[in-house]
């Protein structure tokens, strides 16, 4: 798998982002729910459940893009440290997570990937 979850992870992103972008997430104001209604900032829509327009609200624009730029940084900490192969350190023979020392893809890169599970460019494992 290598590289290529932190490959397809931050396509993902990239697409949450530009989407989120796309939907005015850089100033359009607070996505909110109102009952049947969610406020968009530019302009409301009503006739949701209560509950799909809290959840539809939930998904503002600025915040998935705060979120985005969560998972990168915890992409960034969490980069491959490759097996060395040196056999003097025995230790040192796998890939692993600079970050945690977990065999790679450490456990913290699977579970950012987890919601993507049914995505056709999902990477399986070999
Ligand atoms: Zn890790």
């Amino acid at each position: 798998m290598s590289q290529e979850l932190v490959t397809f992870l931050n396509a993902r992103l990239d697409e949450e982002a530009d989407l989120a972008r796309r939907c005015d997430g850089d100033g359009c104001g607070e996505w909110t729910a109102h009952g049947h209604t969610v406020d968009f900032g530019q302009g409301e829509l009503s006739g949701f459940h209560p509950t799909i327009a809290l959840h539809v609200a939930l998904h503002d624009p600025a915040r998935v893009l705060r979120e985005v730029e969560a998972k990168r940084r915890v992409l960034a900490r969490h980069v491959l440290s490759p097996a060395a192969g040196d056999p003097e350190l025995p230790w040192d023979n796998r890939d692993d997570c600079q970050f945690d020392g977990e065999t790679w893809p450490c456990d913290d890169l699977l579970d950012l990937a987890s919601p993507y599970a049914d995505h056709p460019d999902y990477p399986r494992r070999a």
